[in-house]
């Protein structure tokens, strides 16, 4: 749509083939409904996929200004949640209506219900697109059929057939901002458990990637904005056959000597180690909040620690996360939730203090493509010019997910839609007055 609109503005005339009944039935799920389309803070960091110095001049040319003056220029309102762009009324609908619009107003003719089969070149130079049952033939063709994510809405990866056709290359394509499938059966006991935490993916004690944010446990393993954000590296690594572990710290806030001070201190109130460092265990008191009461240690801030040594170890963790994570982790340490903590053994609880800043699952793949928000992988980047023309097609442009860029949660992807969308559309309506300036007899290009 995009590109249709640009082009259109650009002073072509346009025809979008759209296989569904209407256009722009991915764009109608995005960001839960109400479509993140932009993002302030934007950068070709941001991006995963071919060269990023490529990603970052495309991004130059058409940035998040662009995208907002696009999108006032429709009457479309803008909002920013940090930094996230949606529509103020918060209904992607109304996004796509705003596109709608514009398509009809610059008279771009669309034709649903066909499924582009082939784009070939004609001897002439010209393009041609086949469907089922007809052909037409173009100046320029702009390919911009999606990937091959949530294939109900439409893009089914047909896309990356139709490119094929045309001889250009392909890098493998993989699910990514998708949940990661782990082994261990513990995630059903944990499912549902949402939570602030840092995750970790590690081959051996190697840390090969990280992000943080906030994690949701589901019975398959692991999920949320964290775990979309690795997917698609991690999809690459497994393909390699890479052995993963992702390994949750869901106290991030606190460096490791933060937490062994910490943990010093918990295992003092237990009754179990009476060696720490007092200046820490003043401090940690204080970050406790413990209530007054019955106090062991010295005062520090004014505030002292409470004796744990007559709780269970049940009642011994309660309040450092969650309850499922913490039976769970009293659980695999091999101890009984209803035994006195002094009983426990050091070791046993030093075990669940590592789990909760350490708990490791084995990855064993992603969700499928079917729930996969978008896909790494795609048309490579060598095969197009800066205009986004197809280097052994000239006159087919390519757009959008098909090319092997992809964004992070946040607004990128469709980001990389509007940039792709205009700087292809642009150059399509350009190339056509280009290639002889044909008009037809109101003067219009063709
Ligand atoms: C659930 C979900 C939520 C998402 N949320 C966000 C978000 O909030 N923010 C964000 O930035 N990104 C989000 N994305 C990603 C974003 O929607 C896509 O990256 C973006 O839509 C890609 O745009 P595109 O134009 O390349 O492809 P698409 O939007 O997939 O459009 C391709 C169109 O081409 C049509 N088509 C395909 N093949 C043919 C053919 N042979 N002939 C005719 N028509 C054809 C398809 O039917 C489709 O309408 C989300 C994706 C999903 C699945």
């Amino acid at each position: 749509m995009m590109a249709a609109i640009t082009a259109a503005r650009g002073g072509a005339r346009v025809v979008l083939y759209e296989r569904n009944d209407r256009l722009g039935r991915k764009l109608l799920s995005t960001g839960n409904g109400k479509c993140n389309l932009g993002n302030e803070a934007l950068g070709a960091e941001d991006y995963h996929g071919g060269d990023r110095r490529r990603i970052a001049s495309w991004l130059e040319r058409f940035g998040t200004e662009e995208t907002k003056a696009f999108f006032a220029s429709l009457g479309l309102m803008l909002k920013d949640r940090d930094g996230y762009l949606y529509p103020v009324c918060e209904q992607a609908a109304v996004v796509l209506d705003v596109l709608r619009l514009a398509v009809e107003e610059n008279d771009v003719l669309v034709v649903p219900n066909v499924k582009v089969t082939r784009v070939q070149k004609c001897r002439d130079g010209r393009i041609m697109v086949v469907w089922q049952d007809g052909s037409a033939v173009y100046d320029s063709v702009v390919l911009a059929c999606g990937g091959k994510a949530a294939p109900k809405t439409g893009s089914d990866g047909n896309g990356y057939l139709l490119a094929e056709q045309l001889g250009l290359a392909q890098s493998p394509v993989v699910p990514a901002l998708v949940g990661l499938r782990c082994r261990e059966e513990a995630c059903k006991a944990i499912a549902g458990v949402r939570a602030e935490a840092e995750v970790r993916i590690l081959e051996g004690t190697r840390c090969l990637l990280r992000e943080r944010g906030e994690l949701q446990l589901v019975e398959y393993g692991i999920s949320g904005i964290p775990v979309f954000q690795l997917s698609g590296q991690v999809n690459y690594l497994l393909r390699e056959k890479r052995v993963l572990r992702a390994e949750i710290d869901f106290l991030p806030q606190w460096s490791q000597k933060e937490f062994e001070a910490y943990v010093r201190l918990r295992l003092r109130l237990a009754g179990l180690d009476g060696a720490g460092d007092p200046g820490n265990h003043g401090r940690m008191a204080g970050r406790l909040s413990v209530e007054r009461g019955r106090t062991i240690g010295r005062k520090a801030n004014g505030l002292a620690a409470e004796d744990m040594s007559g709780r269970t170890v049940e009642t011994f963790f309660t309040g450092l996360l969650h309850k499922k994570l913490m039976t769970l982790f009293i659980k695999m340490a091999g101890l009984k939730t209803n035994i006195l903590v002094g009983e426990a053994g050091r070791e046993r609880l030093l075990e669940v203090f590592r789990l909760c800043k350490a708990f490791s699952l084995q990855v064993v793949g992603s969700n499928s493509f079917d729930q996969a928000q978008v896909c790494a992988g795609g048309v490579k980047l060598s095969e197009v010019t800066e205009q986004l023309e197809a280097v052994k097609a000239p006159g087919v442009y390519l757009a959008g997910e098909l090319l092997d860029v992809d964004g992070r949660c946040g607004g990128y992807n469709l980001h990389w839609a509007w940039c792709s969308g205009y700087i292809a559309g642009t150059a399509a309506a350009g190339g056509a007055v280009g290639l002889g300036g044909k008009k037809d007899d109101k003067g219009e290009n063709l």
